[in-house]
């Protein structure tokens, strides 16, 4: 289905070149209707970034409630500035589309590897690429093992959706790393209850057979299938818990209008075997469409190189070595990437750029609250050009080229600099913003190219933002600026 044109609204429609500079240069009401054609063209691009920011807030507040174990959810939800995908058409079997449309071949395999996990070595897998592998590949392109339709963690769905599973489905779950026993209260109780359990059982199980009474014995087969039950919910509770992935990119109020047995949460084998990075990379995203988890290569990767991807996008490039450690820990989680290694001699260069990157992230969220409300002078609205453009210097600098530098190139293309270009007088001024408008719709068509392939909704929104822009530099170049530039002249040689 595909979504709606971002930005052309406003757009005015042009004929042709020729008939709108005729009509443009016949005299001053037709310069001063141009002028208001433009103005009115910034402001629906800075309308169209109010609704989108509000849209934003509401899905924030939705995802808040539904807690989503991985940065699948988040890093989707990053591009929350880009109008809302369409309603999903998820029924109980996926997809609507061929999951691979686009061939997908495998690039990687499995290896282990030592861990150390709660104190203890242990083994896990994880994948690595068997060649070399260029940026923008899509690598991984799979539908969920099993799904949920409710959020969070619904044991006896959770249960039911396994036992529906082969042999050999239930052994690759199996082969996932769990999340840490505390990560969760709920694994905590589950935890709690076995124990309890257990300990009742304990005296009886330590007897020997021949010891034990008959009614001992009535116990200890009674109970000993609920002991089993509960420790494979946990397990698996455990499992899901640490991969689960949001299907779902909707505010709450939307969720709650979705059919009955619509899947909200799935589990994905490969990408649950995908290590953290907090220099991810790869990006994972759900295509809600095909119902498949894609996964694309960020940057080149060699032959050999693990692939990896960023737990928590929200934070991943903001916070510090220590408060990553912190919050990966409560996941189960341990990092040893070139920003978490204090051995590593990049890492100075990433503690310094996450703090710069939270430092003006503060400070542009202040100006662009202010600008919220009320029109800023060009002084603070340069001040946030500047800023912003430092703030992805820095994204870039820690390995972060992905969706995160979209979020704020749209801040710059649809906010900031618009309000730039109302405020100034001059046309050639306001070509010269508009070009950079056009620059970094560019961009930003580029890295969404790189994240989500052109196949996809999200790809499709930033490419018409980016015609929008191109159509809006080309009606100052060759049709309304040149047009009042010859008013002006004309002007000038009657006096
Ligand atoms: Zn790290």
């Amino acid at each position: 289905m595909p979504s709606k044109p971002s930005t052309p609204t406003g757009v005015p429609e042009r004929t042709s070149a020729e008939t709108n500079h005729k009509d443009l240069i016949s005299g001053e009401t037709q310069r001063r209707e141009a002028a208001v054609q433009l103005e009115q063209v910034t402001k629906a691009r800075r309308k169209r970034y109010r609704e989108r920011q509000r849209e934003k807030k509401s899905k924030e507040e939705g995802s808040a409630a539904t807690s989503i174990a991985t940065g699948v959810g988040a890093e989707t939800r990053a591009l929350a500035t880009e109008p809302p995908p369409p309603k999903p058409e998820l029924k109980h079997a996926f997809p609507a589309i061929s999951p691979v449309e686009v061939p997908v071949l495998p690039r990687y395999e499995f290896r282990e590897f030592s861990r150390v996990n709660g104190g203890k070595e242990d083994t896990d897998q994880g994948l690595f690429a068997t060649q070399k592998i260029e940026k923008g590949t899509r690598v991984i392109s799979e539908q969920p093992i099993l799904t949920l339709s409710a959020p969070g963690d619904q044991l006896d769905e959770l249960m039911s959706a396994y036992q529906r599973l082969s042999k050999e489905e239930q052994t690759m779950i199996w082969n996932i790393q769990p999340a840490s026993p505390n990560a969760s209260a709920q694994l905590q109780d589950l935890r709690f209850i076995i124990d309890r359990l257990v300990l009742g059982l304990k005296t009886i199980i330590l007897k020997p057979r021949t010891d034990r009474s008959e009614s001992e014995q009535n116990k200890l087969d009674s109970m000993a299938p609920k002991v089993e039950h509960a420790m494979n919910t946990w397990r698996l509770a455990a499992r899901w818990h640490a991969n689960r992935s949001s299907l779902i990119n909707l505010p709450m109020h939307e969720r709650l209008n979705l059919p009955d047995g619509t899947p909200i949460t799935g589990l994905f084998i490969l990408r649950a075997h995908i290590r953290h990075s907090c220099v991810p990379n790869c990006f994972a995203s759900f295509d809600d469409q095909r119902g498949c988890m894609n996964i694309h290569v960020t940057r080149d990767i060699k032959k050999g190189e693990e692939l990896t991807l960023a737990a928590f996008a929200d934070t991943n490039y903001y916070n510090n070595a220590a408060e990553r450690a912190k919050e990966l820990g409560a996941w189960g989680l341990t990092c040893s990437c070139e920003a978490c290694d204090e051995t590593n001699p990049r890492f100075v260069v990433h503690e310094g750029a996450r703090e710069r990157a939270r430092a003006r992230a503060v400070i542009l969220n202040d100006i662009l609250t202010r600008l919220d409300k009320s029109d800023l002078p060009d002084a603070d609205l340069t001040n946030a050009q500047t800023l912003l453009c430092a703030l992805m210097r820095d994204l870039k600098s820690t390995g972060c080229e992905s969706v995160e530098s979209v979020r704020w190139r749209n801040v710059l293309m649809d906010c900031v600099l618009p309000a730039r270009a109302l405020l100034v007088a001059d046309n050639k001024h306001k070509t010269i913003l508009w070009r950079v408008v056009l620059e970094h719709a560019r961009e930003c068509e580029k890295v969404a190219r790189m994240c989500f392939g052109d196949d996809r909704v999200e790809f499709r929104a930033l490419q018409q933002s980016r015609e929008a822009a191109e159509a809006t530099v080309q009606m100052f170049v060759d049709g309304v600026v040149d047009a009042l530039e010859k008013v002006e002249l004309k002007e000038e040689g009657e006096d």
